[in-house]
């Protein structure tokens, strides 16, 4: 399928310990830290510790452990944040932007959880 992963992109570094982090959660599989520019009161990004550009990337070629641990560093952050509703939290949204169209800065897979305000509508026209 062609997948290119660049190990200079920004959350490599964080990955390998040169760039400092807000850490939530960290496991064998996952690391959580809080987005640098936050646009919501609670704006964790969740990545996997494999080399995957994009959701697809990852669920196609990922090792059903890299993907049931992944999975489950999400639902292990939703509820650190306390963001997962009818439990403890008001609800959240999570969105992996991937690729052009899909506007993505950084070419590693991360999951953006949003939480603390009402979020709006799910997109807006981007023209
Ligand atoms: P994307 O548009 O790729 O889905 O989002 C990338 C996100 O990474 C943005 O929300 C941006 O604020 C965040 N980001 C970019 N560089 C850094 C960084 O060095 N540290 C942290 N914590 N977040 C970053």
């Amino acid at each position: 399928m062609g997948y290119s992963y660049d190990h200079e992109n920004i959350f490599a570094k964080i990955l390998r310990g040169e760039i400092p982090n807000d850490t939530v959660y960290e496991d064998d599989f996952a690391l959580a830290f809080r987005d640098i520019q936050p646009q919501a009161p609670a704006h964790v990004l969740v990545i996997p510790k494999g080399p995957y550009v994009t959701y697809d990337h990852f669920a196609n070629e990922a090792t059903d452990a890299e993907i049931i641990g992944y999975t489950r560093a999400i639902g292990k952050v939703c509820a650190l944040l306390g963001v997962a509703p009818g439990h403890e939290g008001a609800g959240y949204r999570a969105i992996a932007n991937s690729g052009n169209d899909g506007v993505q800065e950084v070419p590693h897979l991360h999951v953006h959880i949003l939480a603390g305000r009402p979020l709006g509508r799910m997109l807006q026209r981007a023209d």
